[in-house]
């Protein structure tokens, strides 16, 4: 049988990526919802057939512990809530997908992971670009050094925010503005091409408009230094549209442009265009992936440890903008 995915929180990416792509999926299927508002839960019981005793809301929600067609919890909420849900599916004996950034810190992180693994069950961060034919590409075409070895990234997303009420510009609800929201997209994409962490980073945060960026950056430039040698600069900003990743070598170049977005990536060489077949929904591969590792035993690719590497590296780019210094990362006593 296809495991149970229950989606928790009903907001614009549930509604617009993660609903129709669980209609595509194979391994799992859209079997359950949470949410707060009463008239989301009959919209969706109705459009996709979900019966009532899978439909549950905040307070009832630790009930799912009692639901046998409900295997996977999916926390689709406000950064701030990640933690929370995520250790309330655990202790229901839910295996568990988080959305990025995993959450608030890493401390938090740490406390889901450890949940996680007192419950017995499998944890995996949303990222959806570990299953993308594009992203699978450039990170091919880098480590194989088909076209030379990389040694110099560019890698960009930023948006800009229409809407001065949302969670996303509340330091206590998203962490942190653009670099938690976006700017995680930007590190992955230059981490996982060159398949190395940072060793150093070095930013740069600005903001105009005070009365909408309290107390977020509103753009921040960051660099990240590679242990054999690779430097990456990123872009991440709430005011613009920008989503790019480009890797150049000595004579060669490859790159996709858009880049990190959900409705797809392009890309090009200097070699010639990487235009691949994909499936109509990036998280269809990335849900699969998961329920696989559930049905066979095996651990996440886009795992915890992925998340909190990534917390990590905000981190030190938030510090090093703050303080204008040169942040080092030592893995081995992170
Ligand atoms: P959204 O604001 O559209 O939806 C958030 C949902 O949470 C809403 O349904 C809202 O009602 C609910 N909610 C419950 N309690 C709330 C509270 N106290 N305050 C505010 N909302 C509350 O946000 P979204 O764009 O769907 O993002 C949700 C999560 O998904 C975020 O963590 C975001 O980073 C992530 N996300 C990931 C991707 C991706 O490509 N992987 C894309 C978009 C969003």
């Amino acid at each position: 049988r296809k495991l149970g995915i229950a989606l928790v929180g009903l907001g614009t990416y549930s509604t617009v990526q993660l609903g129709p792509a669980l209609q595509h999926t194979e391994r799992c299927r859209l079997a359950g919802i949470v949410t707060g508002t009463p008239a989301k839960a009959q919209e969706w019981m109705a459009k996709y057939n979900i019966p009532k005793e899978n439909v549950y809301n905040y307070q009832t929600f630790d009930r799912i512990a009692d639901n046998p067609n409900i295997d996977i919890v999916y926390v689709v909420l406000p950064n701030s809530m990640h933690a929370e849900y995520v250790i309330r599916a655990a202790k229901a004996g839910k295996h568990v997908i988080c959305e990025k950034p995993m959450g608030l810190n890493v401390g938090e992180c740490e406390q889901m992971v450890q949940a996680c693994k007192k419950a017995g069950v499998k944890l995996s961060v949303g990222y959806r670009l570990y299953f993308e034919p594009h992203h699978l590409e450039v990170r091919r075409l880098a480590q194989s050094q088909e076209l030379g070895t990389v040694k110099l990234m560019e890698t960009a997303l930023g948006f800009s925010m229409a809407n001065p009420n949302s969670w996303r510009l509340n330091k206590q609800m998203g962490g942190g503005g653009a670099i938690m929201d976006l700017g995680v997209y930007a590190i992955q994409g230059a981490r996982r091409t060159i398949g190395e962490d940072p060793i150093a980073v070095t930013a740069q945060g600005f903001v105009r408009d005070k009365t909408i960026f309290k107390d977020i950056y509103e753009s921040m430039f960051f660099q990240m230094e590679f242990p054999g040698g690779a430097l990456s600069n990123s872009t991440t900003t709430y005011t613009s549209y920008v989503d790019r990743l480009h890797a150049t070598t000595g004579h060669e170049w490859f790159g996709l442009q858009p880049s990190f977005n959900a409705t797809g990536a392009k890309g090009d060489s200097s070699k010639g265009k990487i235009d691949l077949a994909t499936p109509p929904f990036q998280q269809i591969r990335q849900m699969d992936a998961f329920a696989a590792t559930i049905i066979n035993n095996t651990d996440p690719v886009a795992s915890a440890a992925e998340g909190i590497k990534d917390l990590h590296i905000i981190d030190a780019i938030v510090r090093s903008a703050d303080t204008g210094r040169r942040i080092e990362i030592d893995w081995k006593r992170v």
